[in-house]
């Protein structure tokens, strides 16, 4: 960054100051969703927390899932009982927690025969008694009317049934965020773009690590009792710098979503597609886009941030497609957008990435490094109390106050935006009327924001792009707020408008740069570099559209 970020690096060079001077009960290794989540319940029970991210919060797999909080019905087919019951069970702690990330949705799965529905029923029966799911929630047969009605977009000449059941569709990066923020509430320290270079250990443990921060260039070492190493597809790396073992547990999978403007998939629930291969994809709708995935291939190479995208992958997504809705026929052009991300499988001999379980594994190390490998976005707050209860374990010096997350009937603070009741669509009726955002914008913004839009829009409440949904409040609330410090922070994970705003997202670099650059204090230079560099990420994610 140029001398004129100054304003950040003050800033944020007192917060590094700090760092260094505290000894803190635990530090965490990775800003995704795992660490975010035992950064909150850590703090939450007592303990002193510092938290450092190598890049932005959520730039790894926790900006490229599905963002779907769910009980995984495939696993139910895989026999992992255990797994779909927790998880089904934790899509409800989280709807209480936060609404707008966590919002019921019907997911379809068509049939193309009675018999066909009536043997998925049986399954969602079971998978609804797992889950504890309330009866208003329990599934719908659609057929006929009531199905065209409800789907139009359905190819009923071949699906003419569908079983209907509740899904659970968030934000992952936004669900980052609101833990992140949370767990700052309860007086933890975390920090993006503060990369662990070296584990620092005192008589055989681990007590902590070196630090290199990307925007100011400083080293510096952080102390703590217990080091919990949640670095996603990179844990490995991490254990490395621990004991300079090269460990091959994990099975990396990558995973591919395509984004298609809604006026040429215009798909009215989540829907469940069949692959060539027989897999289960998803068409999901979030504003007036839909998109289609995912991908599941083992990934033999060095976890990335941004794993390529090919012309293959995209064919595969877009087959099922056509067979499933009545659409004109798609191909890659009609790509708007695309994400890419690795799953961290553990590995098990002899099975592919479409065969592993999403089951999470806890490795504590010589040294005490407490590795967290594997799991999913729906089962993060059970791994966070599972490592906490670890971390108790092995520092019997630290105390903590009982789990919030474990006591049954006990009340925990919603997160961020998450204080409301009544659904996510009248928080935004209430939102058009109290701020005169107007209702599509309004839904948008309570979606990312929950309760916490008004504040977003009295920010600034005109859209940075001439009739675009997104608005000028959301820079300003992800530079003060969100710890936003680029361009493709606020385009990619704060606003998601690189995702779900397709059409409106190359306008919107240059009005963004520049409202950043006033915040931030950048050079002409600076500004003009940000705008190249997501615009170049941007071309990447579609560069398969020139393979063809
Ligand atoms: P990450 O999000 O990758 O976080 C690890 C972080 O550690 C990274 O941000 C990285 O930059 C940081 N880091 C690495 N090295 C260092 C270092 N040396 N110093 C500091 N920081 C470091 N789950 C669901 O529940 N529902 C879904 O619908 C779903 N869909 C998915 C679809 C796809 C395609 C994929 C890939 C996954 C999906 N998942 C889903 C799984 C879910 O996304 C992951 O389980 C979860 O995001 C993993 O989060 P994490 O925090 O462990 O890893």
């Amino acid at each position: 960054m140029s001398d004129a970020s100054s304003l950040v690096i003050a800033g944020r060079s007192g917060q590094l100051d700090a760092l260094e001077q505290t000894h803190f009960d635990l530090l965490i290794i990775g800003g995704g969703i795992t660490g975010a989540g035992i950064a909150r319940e850590a703090a939450l029970r007592g303990l002193t927390v510092a938290l450092v991210e190598a890049r932005d919060f959520a730039s790894g797999t926790s900006s490229r899932s599905s963002k779907l909080i769910h009980g995984g019905l495939r696993y139910l087919a895989m026999g992992d009982v255990k797994l779909v019951r927790e998880t089904a069970l934790e899509r409800k702690r989280l709807h209480q927690l936060a609404p707008h990330l966590a919002e019921p949705k019907w997911m379809l799965a068509p049939a193309r025969s009675r018999a066909g529905m009536m043997k998925f029923r049986a399954a969602i029966t079971a998978y609804e008694k797992l889950g504890a799911v309330e009866d208003e929630d329990r599934h719908q047969n659609w057929q006929g009317d009531e199905l065209s009605q409800n789907e139009p977009s359905l190819d009923r000449a071949t699906y003419p049934f569908a079983c209907a059941f509740r899904e659970y569709l968030t934000d992952d990066v936004r669900l980052v965020l609101a833990n992140l923020r949370a767990a700052k509430c309860n007086g933890a320290v975390a920090l993006n773009y503060l990369a662990v270079t070296e584990i620092v250990h005192d008589a055989g443990r681990a007590v902590g690590a070196v630090t290199q921060c990307a925007l100011t260039g400083r080293s510096l070492p952080i102390r703590a009792r217990v080091v919990v190493n949640a670095a996603g597809p990179w844990v490995e790396n991490v254990i490395s710098l621990d004991d300079g073992s090269a460990p091959s547990r994990l099975h990396l999978s990558r995973g591919i979503h395509i984004v298609m403007d809604r006026s040429r998939l215009p798909v009215r629930n989540l829907v469940i597609m069949s692959t060539s291969d027989r897999r289960s994809i998803f068409a999901i709708t979030r504003g007036d886009s839909v998109y289609v995935g995912t991908t599941d291939t083992s990934y033999p190479k060095q976890a990335t941030e941004w794993p390529e995208i090919e012309l293959e992958d995209v064919e595969y997504l877009l087959a099922p497609v056509s067979k499933t809705f009545k659409t004109d026929p798609l191909g890659p052009q009609d790509v708007i957008a695309a994400w890419s991300g690795i799953r961290p499988l553990i590995a098990k001999r002899g099975k592919q990435a479409k065969e592993i379980s999403r089951r999470d594994e806890i490795w504590v190390s010589d040294s005490r490094l407490i590795t967290i490998a594997g799991g999913k976005l729906t089962g993060y707050r059970k791994m966070a109390v599972e490592v906490i209860e670890r971390v108790l374990d092995v520092a019997s010096e630290l105390t903590a106050k009982p789990a919030p997350a474990n006591s049954a009937g006990a009340e925990e603070e919603p997160l961020p935006g998450g204080d409301f009741a009544g659904g996510l669509q009248n928080l935004a009726t209430t939102l058009a009327r109290e701020t005169g955002v107007d209702e599509e914008r309004a839904e948008r913004l309570v979606r990312l924001y929950g309760t916490e839009a008004k504040k977003v829009v009295s920010l600034g409440c005109e859209p940075v792009v001439e009739g675009g949904s997104v608005v000028l409040g959301e820079i300003a609330w992800a530079v003060e707020h969100e710890a936003a410090t680029g361009l493709e922070d606020v385009i990619y994970r704060r606003t998601r408008a690189a995702l779900y705003c397709g059409r409106e997202c190359d306008a919107l670099l240059a009005p963004t740069a520049r409202e950043l650059q006033v915040r931030l204090g950048w050079s002409d230079a600076e500004c003009r570099a940000q705008i190249d560099s997501v615009r170049g990420q941007r071309n990447a994610d579609l560069a398969f559209q020139s393979d063809g």
